[in-house]
């Protein structure tokens, strides 16, 4: 028997924004755990904004397990909230009810900023750094500074070796601000990784001293980029079927559910949708081929290949819940009609 250190992982109730929580508990199994040699847990609900103080218990159930690289006999555990029942989703659960399906692939781009003493990694303590336009995929010091790409790198070691699908990454167009790519089929499992490489990127760089911001628009009202998480997107019947109509009917689904859309697509995203900075204005729909100001890009792989393939919803940001943008893409694109239904309820 070994003794495993389990580090069951949750979103608190804070909003419109949640925090990731973690704790560790130690149980001995024979070999490294299944999901479903996990228990529930539990935690005190009045402590994250999930409870009241007088009845405070709130359940964890474990919903998604990856080796955790960092610890000796280490295992992240990705955790829904639960009622003290154990089976009615907690309020704050944002994954319990979404829509998902395996044979819809999404790949998120996070974007997100490092941050030092209140100010991103690398700017001077007065001021400004040089402007946009060498930082983006940028090489050299002057460009990255000396720690961020050492952080990134390690980042993306971790990840892999927990078993997250990391497509890539890239330094961003902002001083100090970085991407990461996550792959996944069914937006439960694309999701999950998501909140995943989020919660190694924040404890990662605690020993740096480094915290991550996650607002789409740190900077404010400036020349400075925001950041977004890019959803590419594609279903069974858009890679294998697909078609000009089907794609025009698809769109015309996207511009009647915007606001649908844009509530679930990140808080502040008014302050950048703006229609700067590669970006549409947020009360807009638009799609265009290899278009980075449209709401949607369509890739022109896409329209090469006879309208079949992924689009790329550019919208959702970086503070964004991935469960819920999943959800909303899949619901959207349910109501457009098909041989055959493309999402269910999971
Ligand atoms: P860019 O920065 O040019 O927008 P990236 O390379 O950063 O592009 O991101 C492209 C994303 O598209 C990746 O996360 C990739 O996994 C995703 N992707 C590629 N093919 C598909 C597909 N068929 N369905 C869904 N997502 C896809
Ligand atoms: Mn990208
Ligand atoms: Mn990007
Ligand atoms: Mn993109």
């Amino acid at each position: 028997m070994t003794k495993y250190k389990l580090e069951y992982i949750w979103l608190d109730g804070y909003t419109p924004v949640p925090n990731l929580r973690g704790k560790t508990q130690i149980k001995e199994f024979d070999a490294f755990p299944t999901l479903e040699q996990l228990p529930l847990w539990g935690f005190d609900g009045s402590s994250t904004m999930q409870a009241e103080g007088r009845s405070s218990d709130c359940v964890l159930k474990p919903v998604a397990i990856y080796p955790d690289p960092v610890r000796t006999n280490g295992v992240l555990v990705m955790c829904e909230v639960m009622m003290p029942d154990g089976k009615t989703p907690h309020p704050s659960n944002s994954r319990a009810t979404i829509l998902d399906d395996e044979g819809a692939w999404f790949g998120f781009e996070q974007e997100y900023f490092f941050y030092k003493d209140g100010r991103p990694l690398g700017f001077p303590e007065h001021g400004y750094p040089a402007p946009q336009g060498p930082y983006y995929t940028g090489v050299g010091y002057k460009n990255v500074g000396d720690i961020a790409r050492q952080i990134v790198e390690e980042h993306l070691d971790i990840c892999l070796a927990a078993g997250i699908n990391h497509e890539g990454i890239n330094a961003e167009v902002a001083k100090g601000q970085w991407e990461f790519q996550i792959f996944g089929k069914g937006s439960k499992k694309a999701a999950d990784e998501v909140w995943m490489a989020r919660y190694l990127l924040q404890r990662l760089t605690e020993k740096y001293g480094i915290d991550i911001e996650w607002h789409c628009k740190p900077l404010g009202d400036t020349d400075w980029n925001g950041s977004g998480m890019h959803c590419n997107f594609s279903t069974a019947y858009m890679r294998e079927v697909g078609g000009k109509d089907y794609f025009e009917a698809l769109m015309a689904a996207f511009e009647t559910n915007l606001h649908e859309h844009i509530a679930v697509y990140g808080p502040d995203n008014h302050l950048r949708l703006t229609g700067k900075h590669e970006t549409a204005p947020w009360n807009k729909f638009s799609y265009g081929v290899a278009d980075r100001g449209a709401s949607i890009r369509v890739p022109h792989s896409f329209v090469n290949n006879g309208y079949k393939g992924y689009l790329e919803d550019r919208r959702p940001n970086s503070q964004g819940c991935p469960y819920q943008i999943a959800s909303q893409v899949l619901k959207t694109i349910s109501t457009v009609p098909t041989e055959g239904s493309v999402a269910k309820v999971a």
